[in-house]
């Protein structure tokens, strides 16, 4: 346990250095502010995250977390199950559930549209794990995307789609806001004519907690370009979507 080794560190070695003081986190905190840059909670800050310092701030997580067992009156030094349990949620949420607000996007080829397709093109469902910005709690659903590409359109792999899903929704997220968020990115890669999501997700929050209802699911939709102006090509998509036609 980092904690409790730390706390036998003695003093002097601690304050070596005066950089050493400042926790990561507000170093990493202060670049953002100077660049005047926004860090809501889906939000990525992998450009002001400097090599070497995701560890550190795993090790300033784990240490928090403790202190919030410590807080909960959790015996984490004699307790067999709780030992680990700080910095496995340190390590949950940096590296895996909140990895997208960490990490730069993934690399994604864009080819030109040689064929000129100029057909609807639906990727999905493609699952999508996230967790609320209110709770922390798992946000697990499906995403649908229709494309309308023109002879302009950038072309990606259709399992690219999964992996920008991947990292906007790997961050606490609102699923209004995701789903825009997502929408934005694809538009930029891609420039259609026309772009739409759906999603459907369940919300732990209302399920585990709350009004503790485990059914309810929330859907929402952003439509882009043609699919604002073209009714029949909304209906298209949303006809398409199997079992929400
Ligand atoms: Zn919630």
């Amino acid at each position: 346990m980092l904690m409790k080794a730390r706390k036998t560190m003695n003093a002097a070695a601690h304050a070596s250095s005066k950089e050493e003081g400042v926790p990561v986190s507000v170093r990493i905190r202060e670049r953002v502010k100077a660049a005047r840059k926004r860090f809501h909670a889906n939000d990525n800050i992998a450009d002001f995250i400097e090599p070497g310092e995701l560890e550190k701030l795993l090790d300033e997580v784990s240490d928090k977390m403790e202190a919030v067992l410590d807080s909960l009156v959790i015996d984490t030094e004699n307790d067999h199950n709780t030992g680990d349990t700080a910095r496995r949620v340190a390590k949950m949420y940096v590296n895996e559930v909140f990895k997208g607000r960490y990490v730069q996007g993934p690399e994604v080829t864009e080819f030109p549209n040689a064929e000129h397709l100029n057909e609807l093109m639906i990727v999905g469902p493609i699952t999508v794990r996230s967790a609320c910005s209110h709770h922390f709690c798992p946000v697990i659903g499906k995403i649908w995307i229709g494309v309308m590409p023109n002879e302009h359109t950038n072309v990606i792999g259709l399992s690219k789609y999964a992996r920008l899903a991947e990292w906007i929704m790997g961050r606490p997220q609102i699923q209004e806001e995701a789903v825009i968020q997502l929408a934005d990115l694809i538009q930029h890669k891609t420039q259609p004519d026309g772009l739409a999501i759906v999603m459907e997700a369940s919300h732990y929050c209302m399920a585990w907690r709350g009004v503790k209802d485990m059914d309810s699911k929330m859907i929402n939709s952003v439509m882009r370009g043609v699919f604002l102006k073209d009714a029949n090509l909304r209906r298209e998509f949303l006809s398409l979507i199997p079992g929400r036609g």
